[in-house]
């Protein structure tokens, strides 16, 4: 009993579990529903593995599936770097105070203002990937610096993002030659092969093929030639399990080690940060008893953080926060007056009041993100967790 602290003594500062009922609960009693409660210690979680599945990779947090500055400073302050791709995004980092130096701007596709917005903010690599493009760099030719955008289509992935962006392996010299020739920079390359790829095997053939034509283009002294940005796409766990990331990295690994050693390595994961480091938590707001199924509308839904379920093709595990009771079939709708707007049919739920809470897992990446205000329900409230020990939640403004 000597040692004991004296009772007005705060306990020492620790992380909490945000994800658990009881701090669910509490975080709803404070902030409203329906959240978006992020877990910074998820995050850092999330960081740290991927970077031990791909040590030397420098990882850029790509801002797209979670824009928000608790998930960003995580990163930050785990040694991470930015990936950024509008001048929203280049303005918030701006507003963060964020060394630019940190940052890559990585939309393939930009207008003049974007490219200046992002110079004036100290941004300096860019990414190209055609002959358009390339020209809108030539007044920031000394300020500038490219990465060339190759592409490897991946019927496979989720959402196939070189059938959008990059160019074909066999245009890329034609290209660094335009670039060169232009007076511009030729830092390296990069590819996206696909969000949530199905196995690693796309990532191993575009580094090989990256590798390739990195080392032809500095034969023909392009340019430095040293950075290889192998993008994102690393997966994570839905309602399906995801490969282990270590294992999932292994033959990027490989691939990666027959690089020569003056090749600078990046990459831009967002899904794998972000995705299992949120999740969803909405109310019934009320319900109806149809065709043998009871119907619970929820304060969020398809137009909201489960937009992620039309624009990410994702499934979230879904599951009440009430324990306990008879489970009854149950479809889980949104709160627009749209009839497209139901989350998931053929559950079974104990049964649901108003104002009892379901919980989405895995809802970090492009869910708040993509969300509407359709009909005029306000989106999800972002509460972020953990970013230092002690924080048991708050709401940061993203405009600050
Ligand atoms: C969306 C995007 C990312 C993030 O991809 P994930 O699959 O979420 O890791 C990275 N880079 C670029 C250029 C992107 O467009």
């Amino acid at each position: 009993m000597k040692n004991r602290r004296p009772a007005t003594r705060p306990a020492r500062a620790a992380f909490i579990d945000p994800f658990a009922p009881r701090e669910i609960r509490r975080l709803v009693a404070e902030f409203g529903s329906p959240l978006l409660i992020v877990d910074c210690e998820r995050v850092r979680r999330q960081f740290r593995q991927l970077q031990q599945a791909l040590p030397g990779v420098d990882l850029h947090y790509a801002l797209k599936p979670l824009p928000h500055p608790a998930v960003v400073r995580t990163v930050l302050e785990e040694g991470g770097f930015l990936d950024l791709a509008t001048t929203g995004e280049v303005e918030l980092i701006a507003r963060m105070g964020v060394d630019p130096a940190l940052c890559i701007h990585t939309h393939p596709i930009k207008r003049d203002i974007d490219i200046r917005a992002a110079l004036d903010r100290g941004v300096r690599v860019f990414v190209a990937d055609n002959p358009d493009e390339l020209r809108k760099f030539v007044p920031y030719a000394d300020r500038a610096a490219l990465l060339l955008r190759v592409s490897f289509r991946s019927p496979g992935a989720v959402s196939d993002l070189s059938r959008k962006f990059g160019c074909d392996p066999e245009q890329l010299l034609p290209l660094a030659r335009r670039a060169h020739d232009l007076g511009l920079t030729v830092q390296g390359l990069s590819f996206h092969v696909g969000s949530q790829a199905p196995d690693p095997g796309k990532h191993v053939e575009a580094i090989e093929v990256c590798g390739k034509l990195l080392a032809a283009a500095r034969r023909e002294r392009l340019g430095p030639c040293d950075t290889l940005d192998i993008g994102g796409g690393f997966p994570i766990d839905y309602g399906t399990r995801a490969p282990e990331i270590g294992y999932f990295c292994a033959p990027l690994r490989t691939a990666l080690a027959k690089l020569p050693k003056r090749v600078r390595v990046i990459a831009e994961p967002g899904r794998y940060i972000a995705g299992p480091s949120a999740i969803g938590v909405s109310s019934v707001m009320g319900r109806a008893r149809r065709e043998g199924r009871w119907w619970y509308y929820l304060d969020d839904g398809l137009y909201g953080s489960y937009s992620g379920q039309l624009f990410d093709h994702a499934r979230y595990p879904l599951e009440a926060l009430k324990r306990g009771g008879k489970r009854e079939p149950a479809v889980l709708a949104g709160p627009t007056c749209d009839s497209i707007d139901v989350i998931a049919e053929n559950l079974s739920l104990p049964l649901l009041d108003e104002g009892d809470l379901v919980v989405g897992r895995a809802m970090g990446a492009y869910t708040w993100a993509s969300a509407s205000e359709f009909n005029f329900f306000p989106r999800a409230t972002v509460v972020s967790a953990n970013l230092e020990p002690g924080d048991r939640g708050r709401v940061m403004s993203i405009d600050r």
